[in-house]
């Protein structure tokens, strides 16, 4: 990754320093360098040039070659050159840089106060990339004309802006616009001094940014706060805070070494902290959580704001529900009109759009839970040679993978594809980067899961395509191998495969699935036993009908005694329903999915009955569970035709006997993470004693649970099992493109 970050300024001095001439120039493929001088110089040169690589620049391969002298005079950088079916990396959008802050905050700076401040080391690239080589006439930062000054930074090879294809000032550069709900122009002289000013005031703004619209108030405003929910229709759904510097994040959260690192790296996720009692952002911000998702400026714009309205801000994607984050002025106008109270607009167009990353410290290393801003489309490294293929991925949180040579191109987070606005986003992104990294796909890979608007997207080109190979992927093993190829490792593995939906091979429900697999192949080896989903959707929607059914399918119809407290908040005629549902067996799918018997027993317990977002009851008996309690219940393995199952009606029964003796909710919320923990590790003992295995990839978005994974890997590791974990694709759906599209590749060669 040479381009946009520096490397041909670099190259430029290097070889003046080392007394060298000849060239260097952009190619669509790579960079190419001519140097010509003593022999010494030239070996000093190629070693500096891998040593001190500008912070931005990845070397993938160096090749040298040889030739006779030309007698240059001097040393050049030449115009980039576009070459047929070559491509390479580009740089990710990057935070500012320490410099350009320095600028922006310094009143006797030309840039003082300027939002769209940045330098070859630092600001936008991919989101204004229309193709490559990188060039500004490729970039939307086309239709502006550098002013003198600039263009002298942009042609001085010794400038910290030599070549950096956004430079701007306020005299040439982009410009901001405040206009109000209907998009009306609000006189002001200063749009970014009155954007604070609302902010503080409790307004609700949309701002745009580097990848598209965000929301934005006042955190610690709670009035603002269920506002801005009310109006998103987002109850309950924790929301994304900016902090000004990362000691004001310590006010409101506890940071370790490891999350200082991620949060004040050039990508600048948000990154899930324990929030401190002491905070005072509003607790609807993150309701019933423990923690909170925050991030620091990675422009100036929002530098500047953090700094003029002294606050935590709300910084939540500008769309309403699960609609695709607005890009467009006009767009986020429609789109988000009666949500914002103003819109702090600007002129420089966004090509592609791209949500905040959201990511982890757990198990010691930073695991990526939402991969886009400043990550992708940055490859994932295959171990092997790959033909060009493309992946459609999962439906919820959705991704595609694009695979050639050893690379696997994972998109950003496109989102949820259920409506039409998701399917073009994920149709235009894949053209981009079809036209960016050159790639024609030779083979097609989905999910088996013949409602997935992913799936029908490859089965609608599989009518018109018949020269190319289409090959369906289990779910759950698109999981496991994902996670293997990140971890470098071939397999065969014992894969854990907890999830919430995944379709299976016999057309039911899976999820909770151990696996034996390798990039060819899966054994399903063994699987939670099967309870009905009474209602299909519904049962997801409303957990209570998780632990109705359990009750009913393992203790039979005379379960449901008056003293559960759960079910006072489930109506007569719905219970009525559910049983119906069950005994005549109407729309109620079986299935043996682990994120379903966390719902399940959430509800059960009191935690959660009705959700508002994904995972939703699992992820607050999470953060209810009581760390210190080692406790936990009995459950059983049954093995039938060589596969292992899971019984839980014992886990249920201890369950019910902790209600009874009014054990609290935090008690019993450990205990059934302390046994979902045991499970792993007698299933993975078992089966590693008749295949011999003694590594286990864990993946599926039930580990996205803290607790539930640092609880089995530390028991796996106590059991001598070498575990793998994810940390640089999502261990939810996300991650799902990456393993389809190693498989398909290894499928295809059999
Ligand atoms: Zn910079
Ligand atoms: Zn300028
Ligand atoms: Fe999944």
């Amino acid at each position: 990754m040479v381009q946009g970050v520096g490397f041909r300024p670099f190259v430029y001095q290097l070889a003046t320093k080392h007394g060298l001439k000849g060239w260097v120039c952009n190619t669509s493929g790579d960079v190419k360098i001519e140097v010509e001088g003593e022999m010494s110089a030239l070996d000093g040169f190629l070693r500096d040039l891998v040593a001190l690589a500008p912070p931005l620049a990845r070397l993938e391969d160096i090749a040298v070659t040889s030739r006779p002298p030309q007698g240059y005079t001097g040393f050049e950088i030449r115009h980039s050159i576009a070459e047929e079916g070559k491509y390479q990396l580009v740089s990710p959008d990057i935070a500012t840089c320490e410099p350009c802050l320095k600028e922006i905050l310094d009143p006797k700076d030309r840039r003082y106060r300027y939002p769209f401040t940045n330098c070859t080391n630092c600001g936008p690239r991919f989101t204004i990339i229309e193709d490559i080589p990188y060039d500004r006439p490729k970039t939307t930062m086309r239709v502006f004309r550098m002013c003198p000054q600039c263009q002298q930074e942009y042609d001085n090879p010794l400038d910290r802006r030599f070549h950096a294809q956004p430079n701007a000032c306020p005299e040439c550069g982009p410009s901001l616009k405040l206009v109000d709900g209907n998009g009306n122009s609000v006189e002001i002289d200063d749009a970014l001094a009155a954007a604070a000013r609302l902010l503080k005031e409790g307004k609700i703004l949309a701002i745009k940014g580097l990848g598209g619209f965000l929301l934005a108030c006042d955190a610690t405003n709670e009035k603002a706060v269920k506002l801005l929910r009310e109006r998103k229709r987002r109850p309950f759904k924790p929301l994304a805070i900016m902090v000004s510097t990362l000691d004001e994040v310590k006010k409101h959260c506890h940071v370790s070494e490891k999350e200082e690192e991620l949060l004040t790296s050039p990508q600048c996720p948000i990154v899930l902290l324990k929030r401190k009692k002491e905070s005072v952002v509003s607790l609807s911000v993150a309701p019933n959580l423990n923690n909170l998702g925050v991030m620091l400026p990675y422009t100036p714009l929002h530098h500047i704001l953090l700094r003029e309205t002294a606050l935590p801000l709300v910084m939540t994607s500008g769309n309403l529900s699960e609609e695709p984050i607005a890009k467009d002025n006009d767009e986020a106008l429609r789109r988000l009109n009666g949500i914002a109270d103003y819109f702090l607009l600007h002129n420089r167009d966004i090509y592609s759009r791209y949500d905040d990353s959201v990511a982890i410290v757990e198990l010691d290393k930073p695991q990526i839970v939402r991969r886009a801003r400043a990550y992708a489309p940055y490859p994932i490294h295959l171990p092997f040679q790959s033909r060009q293929t493309l992946a459609c991925g999962a439906e919820l949180k959705s991704t595609f993978c694009l695979t050639r040579d050893n690379y696997a191109f994972v998109s950003q987070h496109i989102g949820d594809l259920e409506n039409l606005e998701t399917m073009e986003h994920f149709e235009t992104t894949l053209e981009l980067y079809k036209k960016l990294f050159r790639i024609e796909p030779e083979i097609v890979t989905y999910d088996m899961h013949p409602e997935y608007l992913s799936t029908k997207y490859a089965k609608a080109l599989a009518e018109q395509r018949k020269d190319l190979k289409f090959v369906p992927v289990q779910h759950h093993h698109a999981h496991i191998v994902s996670c293997m190829v990140e971890n470098g490792s071939q397999g065969p593995v014992i894969g854990v495969s907890f999830d919430g939906t995944g379709y299976g091979t016999d057309g039911r429900i899976w999820g909770g699935e151990f696996l034996v697999a390798d990039y060819e192949g899966f054994e399903r080896v063994g699987h939670l036993e099967y309870v009905p989903m009474p209602g299909g959707a519904a049962a997801i929607e409303r957990p209570y009908r998780m632990a109705i059914s359990y009750l009913l399918t393992l203790f039979g119809k005379d379960a449901l005694t008056p003293d559960l407290a759960f079910l006072k908040d489930v109506s007569r005629d719905e219970i009525a329903l559910i049983k119906t549902q069950l005994d005549k067996k109407i729309n109620s799918p079986l299935t043996s999915s682990s994120g379903r018997l966390f719902d399940a027993v959430s509800a059960l317990i009191g935690i959660r009955g009705r959700i508002d977002y994904e995972a939703q009851a699992a992820i607050e008996m999470e953060m209810a569970a009581d760390e210190s309690e080692r406790g936990s219940y009995r459950f059983s393995i049954v093995e039938r035709d060589g596969v292992s199952v899971v019984h839980v009606k014992e886990l249920f029964d201890d369950i019910l006997h902790d209600l009874k003796d009014n054990v609290t909710r935090g008690k019993i919320a450990a205990r059934f993470h302390n046994t979902m923990a045991e499970m792993v590790v007698r299933m993975s003992q078992r089966l590693s004693g008749t295949s011999g295995i003694k590594k286990v990839a864990l993946s599926g978005g039930v580990f996205q649970n803290r607790l539930l994974l640092r609880l089995t890997v530390a028991a796996l590791e106590k059991a001598g099992f070498e575990v793998l974990t994810h940390s640089k694709v999502p261990t939810n759906d996300g991650g799902i493109s990456l393993g389809q599209a190693v498989i398909a590749n290894f499928v295809v060669l059999v």
